[in-house]
């Protein structure tokens, strides 16, 4: 079998180290992108001061937030489709919360869907 010749293993040596300078300069691309995107989102998500009309008995929007599990009892119960759930193009970090539209149902305060609520996120008034 033929033995390596030294310009073959300089040419060789050069075609792997332009494929590592390749590698580095695409993380030298990528990685800045993907920490820009990931401070972007969470700017976006810090930044939203989305207000939705909540059921009745909610309290207060940040602690409602923490409560609400999603779990769509609320919207389920209600007995006017008053309640639906915001939809992630509404707002990440409230997708899957319930809010009332009005356009669907007018809320005739039974409190049904405070009851329902497992988590204190609506309470009794
Ligand atoms: S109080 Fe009754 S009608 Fe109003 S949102 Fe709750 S379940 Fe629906
Ligand atoms: S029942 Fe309570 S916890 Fe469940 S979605 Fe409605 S508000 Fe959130």
């Amino acid at each position: 079998m033929a033995q390596p010749t030294l310009n073959n293993q300089r040419m060789n040596q050069n075609e792997n180290q332009s494929s590592i300078i390749s590698r580095r300069e695409f993380l030298k691309l990528v990685v800045p992108a993907g920490v820009i995107i990931g401070i972007g989102g969470s700017i976006y998500v810090l930044s939203e001061d989305k207000v939705f009309l909540r059921p009745p008995g909610a309290v207060s929007e940040v602690r409602f937030l923490s409560l609400c599990i999603k779990c769509r009892k609320c919207e389920e119960i209600c007995p006017q489709t008053t309640i639906e759930t915001v939809s992630i193009t509404e707002d990440v970090a409230g997708s899957g919360s319930p809010k009332l539209n009005f356009r669907v149902g007018a809320c005739d305060f039974c409190m049904e869907c405070v009851e329902v609520c497992p988590t204190g996120a609506l309470e009794m008034m």
